[in-house]
């Protein structure tokens, strides 16, 4: 097989254990904030992280970074597992950046004695105005020389909730001239009297994201600690707090950023996805319009084709937008080599064979997968009466209508070829029963001189009296415009695609009798399909997955 050229972070990975890095020291990390379920996004930085891990052979931990109390969720650290095991990944280690926040309150003490760290007990709006903007610096506040026996004090009544929310906050003592505002005396801690899924009521006092990340880091001694380009000018902060804890017989941490995934026709943020979900604009996390991994793995992705698109999109420094329609090719490729074909009928239309004798049945031979040859063959009944789409009719054909009309031929796929004859209309003019004849030695397969021949078109069907009711549901984009959340005067939400779902009763041949919940088709000539977790032995519900690239292609 032909070696992909690396990507940049290999590259560096690469330059590292040329220039002595022991390769036992290569660690990486996933750190997910449990707020939400993972999307197509995060399976981007998932590839990275534990491809990373595959190819030097070095741990990948779990980690949630579960700093925000007021966001997190038990479900949600669930379904993360259970969304990466589905990807095919195995972590290291699972932790809990709230597994550190002794450690982290221990450093932030220390640093309080080092002078580097210091309450202040300002409004948040006084203090923003004292932090300037991008070109002008930032003054330095009231507190910001308070004794360390008072900082102690007063961090020590916080962590105890002597205190209401909002009236102190530990700050960084670094530098309110910084050219990097995030370096104007960032915020370490914020009082917060909120229940953590894990610590419980243990904590008044919770740690910001910018100190516990790095920090976190170190603990775990990741070597590499990879993340997307919006981090770039919070490299410099992670770097001062890792200066003020960092041991040099340690692995110290180094900040590498990639380019964020960008789709089209879909939001990312989970604080939008969440809305979605809340406002009932879609059926939950895993509602199969949804761009997250439980919504495309309900939708009938596999595992494997998620893989693969992150594999083409590639890893680079650059942001870009995909095109939806390159997860799809994805699927597609998949979908295409392992899913069984099958015949279905979704919009019906009666065809009666009237040269077929009345009480007649054949069980005739389909071959399950053209592109697998140990797919073997499965029966299809056949009879007098069966169900073709309605499209695949006009009573007078214009040029070039390769399906069925009066007086023209079609093939019956696995069957015969017939021929229209007449219709029969209702009282609007609907047609409700097309009549044709059958040639009767043209059965395909069986050899003879009328099976070999060439007609127009081969259209698929199921028998009437066999045929199996069933609930498709067919997708459409769950947005209208190409980048929903890109628009300054308006919200995502003035996007919405209000034809999004379209439920339909189909008829499956019989052998979909037996399916089970994620069972994948090709209903022939129509796209892939998947039985969804709605099913039950009385109604079964089919998901259309993505349709075919070339709907005519046999
Ligand atoms: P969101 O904005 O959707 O909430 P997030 O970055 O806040 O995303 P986290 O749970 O913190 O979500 O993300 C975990 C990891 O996944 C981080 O390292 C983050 O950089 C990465 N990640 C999130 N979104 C994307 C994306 N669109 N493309 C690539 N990586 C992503
Ligand atoms: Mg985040
Ligand atoms: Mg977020």
């Amino acid at each position: 097989t032909e070696e992909k050229s690396l990507h940049f972070i290999e590259q560096i990975v690469e330059e590292n254990l040329a220039n002595g890095f022991p390769q036992d020291n290569l660690r990486f990390r996933f750190p997910p904030e449990p707020n939400g379920y993972l999307h197509i996004g995060h399976a981007k930085s998932i590839c990275l992280q534990f491809g990373l891990g595959l190819r030097y052979n070095a741990p990948v931990n779990l980690r949630f970074d579960d700093t925000n109390p007021a966001k997190e969720e038990q479900e949600y650290v669930d379904a993360i597992k259970e969304d990466l095991q589905w990807l095919g990944f195995q972590w290291a280690e699972e932790r809990y950046a709230s597994d550190y926040f002794q450690q982290l309150y221990d450093w932030a003490v220390l640093m309080i004695k080092k002078g580097k760290a210091y309450i202040d007990s300002q409004s948040s709006e006084e203090m923003a105005i004292q932090k300037g903007t991008p070109t002008q610096p930032g003054v330095d506040g009231p507190y910001r020389d308070r004794s360390i026996d008072e900082n102690l004090a007063l961090f020590e009544g916080m962590k105890n909730g002597d205190f209401p929310e909002g009236s102190h906050v530990l700050r960084a003592k670094i530098d309110m001239k910084s050219t990097n505002m995030l370096m104007r005396d960032p915020l370490m801690y914020r009082i917060l009297h909120r229940h953590h899924h894990r610590t419980g009521d243990d904590w008044k006092i919770y740690p910001m994201y910018d100190f516990a990340h790095g920090e976190s880091d170190y603990i775990e001694q990741v070597s590499h600690s990879i993340c997307t380009l919006e981090f770039v000018m919070h490299k410099e902060l992670y770097n001062w707090f890792l200066d003020q804890i960092y041991d040099d017989n340690k692995v110290r941490p180094h900040q590498y950023e990639f380019a964020r995934l960008n789709l089209n026709y879909t939001v990312m943020s989970k604080r939008k996805l969440l809305q979605l979900v809340q406002e009932n604009i879609v059926n939950g996390w895993d509602d199969p319009r949804m761009p997250t991994i439980s919504g495309l793995r309900r939708r009938g992705y596999t595992a494997n084709s998620i893989r693969k698109f992150c594999e083409n999109i590639g890893v680079a420094k650059r942001e870009n937008v995909i095109d939806f329609s390159l997860l799809e090719f994805c699927l597609r490729e998949d979908l295409n080599k392992n899913a069984p074909r099958v015949m279905a009928v979704l919009d019906p239309v009666k065809v009666v064979i009237t040269n077929y004798p009345l009480d007649k049945e054949e069980s005739l031979d389909a071959e399950n997968n053209q592109e697998d040859e140990s797919a073997g063959f499965r029966k299809v009944p056949f009879a007098r009466e069966l169900y073709i789409e309605r499209e695949d009719f006009l009573e007078v054909a214009p040029a070039k209508f390769f399906r069925l009309s009066i007086g023209n031929e079609v093939r019956l796929k696995n069957a015969y070829i017939i021929k229209g004859e007449s219709v029969v209309k209702d009282a609007d003019g609907n047609i409700t029963e097309i009549h044709v004849t059958y040639d009767t030695d043209s059965l395909s397969g069986s050899g003879s001189d009328a099976s070999k021949r060439k007609v127009a078109g081969t259209l698929h069907w199921v028998s009437i009296a066999h045929a199996v009711p069933v609930e498709v549901r067919v997708y459409d984009r769950l947005f209208i415009d190409e980048a929903p959340d890109s628009h300054k005067e308006k919200n995502f939400l003035d996007f919405m695609n209000t034809n999004s779902l379209k439920i339909v009763t189909g008829y499956v041949e019989p052998s979909l009798k037996t399916v089970a919940v994620d069972d994948k088709f090709q209903f022939q000539r129509l796209g892939y399909f998947n039985v969804d977790k709605d099913s039950t032995a009385d109604k079964l519900v089919f998901n259309k997955t993505v349709g075919l690239k070339d709907a005519w292609e046999e």
